[in-house]
């Protein structure tokens, strides 16, 4: 039974369960909860929510529940899809896992650990190397980005293309549900084959079905020994042949393999201070590579230049430059870091995180960058990213001079184009931010109508009153 009640009902009830200090309802104290990093969605909330235990958040959520109070979890707020954005209603609330933020447990024998999803993705990297393990998941928000909302949108990143997605580290999870029950499953097994894989509907369903808590995650033999280069390819079709032979060449040790164009080297050499031009010429695209091994024997650095000569050899790229030291991989990787922050200081841009087989990747840059070249004289495109993993953040900046609200005023025009393109080409509208409030439309329009009826109908069963993230990933029923 549930039943709507006021707000000071409301705020006694969520005193009486964290604590009046957990409470937050002054707006100076609400305000960083209440937008988004990219600053696309202002919302307002009842209170914001600190719970310090599972206990609590179990309670809260029986209360919301109960109450029909929707309910907005958060993590770091680092977010590009406004997930973790309350609505303008005023009467959802934010449930910030901030203060659960304990390391629960370490094991280098099982190579695992259990944290609490409000430890922040660096610490855990952190304490990993601290038991001379290494957790791989790896993003430029690192330092603010926590583990829950690293599995609330099933991340990516930068080492995917050895140790894949957020989802893929994951061993088991506690997780909160709609109405208070604690889904315990926290096993440290590898093997596990008992009835469905409850954990992997949590990881990237960005809080519409349950908080989660805590999760157990693997870990990993360190990386011993690193190569790095940057490389001017002929093309992005070369890009993936290089990606190619260089899987084959290294025996598999390709860790980071990531599209940086020439626009994306200018932006960032003029935006940011300490970036510097890596090779001599300019070419319109390259890479940055980076193989790894737990073998401090290996000689990477042999291997990537062989791999790399015989790939001039064949055609595949025109120049490269491979890190002689631990300051020239840094100020490789801080180009490639800095250029979100970059393109952000050029002002206005239209963003595209998207997928595609890696196949197709050639195919659908020529297809889609000839309509931006054709359509839109005003646009300089900047896609770059984790090719390697068929990932491309293909955005759209307004060119210097220009109006941006020309451009901006055209962005679903051309986000239409892009992502029936992507649609053609067997691609996905989301590659590694999620869905959120903004590509809410784009699912309905894309997602087979089977994969949508299963969604809405796992959201009915675990959520039947709707409390859990409203209007987000699908339309609130
Ligand atoms: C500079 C920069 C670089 C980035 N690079 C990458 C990248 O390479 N790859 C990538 O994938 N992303 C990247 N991101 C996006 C962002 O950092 C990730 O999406 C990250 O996983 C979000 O974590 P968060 O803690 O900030 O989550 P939030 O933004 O707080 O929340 C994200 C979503 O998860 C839900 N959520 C949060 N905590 C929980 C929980 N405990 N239980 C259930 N649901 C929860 C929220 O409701 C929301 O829907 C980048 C962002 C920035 C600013």
């Amino acid at each position: 039974m549930s039943a709507a009640v006021t707000d000071k009902v409301a705020l006694a009830g969520f005193r009486r369960i964290v604590g009046p200090d957990a409470v937050l309802t002054a707006p100076d104290a609400m305000a960083p909860f209440l937008s988004d990093h990219r600053k696309l969605y202002e919302g307002a909330a009842l209170a914001v929510l600190r719970p310090g235990s599972v206990e609590e958040v179990s309670q809260l959520l029986a209360f919301c529940n109960g109450t029909q109070i929707g309910v907005v979890p958060q993590g770091g707020n680092t977010g590009y899809c406004g997930g973790a954005t309350p609505d303008e209603s005023g009467r959802q609330v934010v449930l910030s896992l901030a203060r659960l933020a304990r390391l629960r447990s370490i094991d280098a024998t099982n190579n695992s650990m259990v944290a609490e999803a409000g430890c922040l993705l660096a610490n855990l990297q952190r304490e990993a190397e601290a038991v001379d393990r290494y957790f791989p998941l790896s993003l430029g928000s690192e330092g603010s980005c926590q583990i829950g909302g690293n599995l609330g949108t099933n991340a990516g990143g930068l080492n995917v293309v050895r140790y894949g997605m957020t989802r893929d580290l994951v061993l088991g999870l506690e997780v909160v549900l709609a109405d208070g029950r604690v889904l315990s499953s926290l096993g440290e097994l590898r093997k596990d084959n008992t009835g469905y894989d409850l954990k992997a509907l949590f990881v990237g369903a960005e809080g519409t079905l349950g908080v989660i808590t805590a999760a157990s995650l693997k870990l990993f033999p360190r990386p011993r020994a690193i190569a790095t280069a940057f490389v001017a390819v002929r093309s992005v079709a070369a890009a993936v042949d290089l990606l190619n032979l260089l899987r084959e060449a290294s025996g598999d040790r390709v860790s980071s393999f990531e599209l940086v164009p020439q626009v994306a080297i200018e932006l960032t050499t003029r935006h940011i201070s300490g970036v510097s031009q890596p090779l001599a010429g300019e070419y319109p695209w390259c890479v940055l590579c980076e193989l790894t091994s737990a073998r401090a024997a290996d000689d990477l650095d042999a291997m990537l230049e062989n791999a790399l000569r015989e790939a001039m050899d064949g055609g595949l790229l025109d120049d490269a430059a491979l890190a002689q030291n631990e300051r020239q991989r840094a100020a490789f990787w801080r180009l490639r870091e800095s250029i979100p922050e970059a393109q952000r200081r050029e002002g206005a841009s239209l963003k595209h995180d998207i997928a595609l087989p890696i196949g197709a990747l050639a195919r659908f840059v020529a297809e889609a960058s000839g309509w931006i070249a054709a359509h839109l004289p005003e646009a300089v495109l900047v896609a770059y990213g984790h090719v390697g993993d068929g990932n491309l953040h293909f955005n759209v900046n307004a060119r210097a001079g220009t109006d941006p609200l020309h451009l901006v005023s055209r962005a679903d025009e051309v986000q239409r184009v892009v992502h029936d393109l992507v649609a053609a080409n067997g691609g996905s509208i989301s590659a590694e931010h999620g869905i959120g409030r903004l590509k809410v439309d784009e699912l309905a329009r894309y997602a087979p109508p089977v994969k949508l009826e299963l969604m809405r109908a796992i959201k009915r069963a675990l959520d039947p009153n709707g409390i859990m993230n409203p209007g987000k990933v699908l339309h609130s029923a």
